[in-house]
């Protein structure tokens, strides 16, 4: 990486040179269509199942278990348009801090938003008020990618196991499927499906040190969804297309990878971010930190700056060499405050005071400091 501090790893991540040379055979030599039936193709094949079945180790689940998408969009739109169009007059909730690739295909069906407290965590309480006999489907990210909020999963499993007891026992026999976007979780938490308790889980290899438009939906054996591209039958029948066998490969590479260092990375950008959190708080006062307390992502930082114009903020920072994001980067840009800002009870102008750090694999000390050092020049000065 050249001199400049990349503090945008939420956004996007550099491609891992391993995984880079694991993908580089299936741009050129082994072009062959996975479908095909001569012996070229069948080897070509024959990696994708691979990396399908490593894909699935890494989550505790079968390979059948696992399609392979363009990145977290496509899954979450797989998973929530999927499940929706399997039944109709169903009802879906999603938490309000949503990406908005799981929050538009849930407007398109009505869905109705859970609520978050300051922290941005969704209440087991609050989620079952909302649940009807007719919810089929509750969608509630893993990790949230403006302020860091990680849910605890496994209770909101807990709650569906009870609900759908008690719907059999009252011969009710609409299913509820949990589904999680995982997209920012993969660096340093557990994606095992039956600890997390999950029914669908969408994963992004842009963020993993992988291929951009990589990913895969985990759909649990005998959840029922429709399809959203139908053709040639591909990914049985859930994502037609001649597959991208060098992004699934390139995927599968970078999942283990990040898998298989989670927790020595975890370590380390906590470290790093409790730096930040320290120096900030010394050097930058007024600087206020949108964090939940109890439960908090290694590597993203949401920092309000009262009375700052936050773009002014980080086009400022960017000339002083140091990239950082208003809010989500991974929406095109948008005149409305962040949406996940509001739901832990920010007004609008102190949304707009926001930015948010997200730290990675090649952030250093000297990173931390340069930025708390540039920020407490620009906003003192
Ligand atoms: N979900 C979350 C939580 C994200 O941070 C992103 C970011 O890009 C996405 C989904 C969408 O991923 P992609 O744009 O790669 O499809």
């Amino acid at each position: 990486m050249n001199k400049l501090v990349y503090l945008d790893y939420a956004a996007a991540t550099p491609l891992d040179p391993k995984v880079f040379k694991a993908m580089e055979p299936y741009f050129a030599d082994k072009f062959y269509n996975p479908s095909a039936i001569y012996l070229a193709a069948r080897d070509v094949r024959q990696s994708l199942e691979q990396a399908r079945a490593e894909v699935a180790g890494c989550l505790g689940s079968r390979p059948v278990e696992i399609i392979f998408t363009a990145g977290a969009t496509e899954a979450n739109n797989l998973a929530i348009q999927g499940v929706m169009r399997a039944f109709p007059g169903g009802e879906v909730l999603v938490s309000a801090i949503e990406h908005d690739s799981v929050l538009a295909p849930a407007v398109l069906y009505d869905g109705k938003l859970i609520p978050v407290d300051k922290n941005g965590l969704v209440a087991v309480a609050a989620l079952e008020k909302l649940i009807t006999d007719n919810t089929v489907l509750f969608s509630i990210g893993l990790l949230n990618n403006e302020i860091g909020t990680i849910q605890p999963l496994r209770e909101f499993a807990v709650l569906r196991d009870k609900i759908v007891k008690d719907r059999l026992a009252r011969g009710i026999d609409m299913p509820l499927y949990l589904h999680t976007d995982a997209a920012q979780a993969g660096n340093f938490l557990d994606l095992h499906v039956s600890r997390l308790g999950v029914d669908l889980i969408s994963i992004n290899g842009g963020k993993l040190y992988g291929p951009k438009q990589s990913g895969v939906l985990y759909i649990k054996a005998g959840t029922k969804l429709e399809p959203l591209i139908v053709g040639g039958g591909q990914e049985r029948g859930m994502r037609s297309g001649t597959e991208n066998v060098a992004a699934s490969i390139g995927f599968a590479t970078a999942l283990k990878l990040a898998q298989v260092s989670k927790d020595a990375s975890a370590k380390r950008i906590t470290e790093l971010r409790d730096l930040f959190v320290a120096e900030l708080s010394s050097k930058v006062p007024g600087a206020i930190l949108n964090k939940s307390s109890k439960s908090w992502a290694p590597h993203i930082l949401s920092v309000s700056f009262p009375g700052q114009d936050n773009e002014r903020l980080m086009m400022e920072l960017d000339e002083a060499g140091i990239i950082c994001a208003v809010g989500s980067a991974c929406s095109a840009s948008s005149e409305k405050p962040s949406h996940v800002l509001s739901a832990i009870g920010l007004d609008d102008k102190l949304a707009r005071s926001t930015l948010r750090f997200s730290l990675g694999r090649h952030t250093t000390r000297s990173d931390i400091e340069k930025t708390i050092a540039a920020l407490s020049r620009l906003i003192s000065g």
